[in-house]
């Protein structure tokens, strides 16, 4: 009898760094030097898991 937990058919893990989502959230900095990080925000692809939102 075997007591193995049943295996879900997609292993993948949820990427840890967008949280699954596949894209993140950065600040939008301004200038060169001093990298002034404003209180907009822009959404970018997830460096992780390159928006997939799975990690290996
Ligand atoms: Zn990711």
């Amino acid at each position: 009898m075997a007591t193995r937990k049943t295996t879900p058919k997609r292993t993948a893990k949820k990427c840890t760094t967008c949280d699954g989502a596949g894209e993140i959230r950065e600040s939008v900095r301004v200038g060169t030097r001093k990298g002034r990080a404003t209180a907009d925000q822009q959404t970018a692809m997830c460096p992780s898991c390159w928006g997939s939102g799975e990690a290996d």
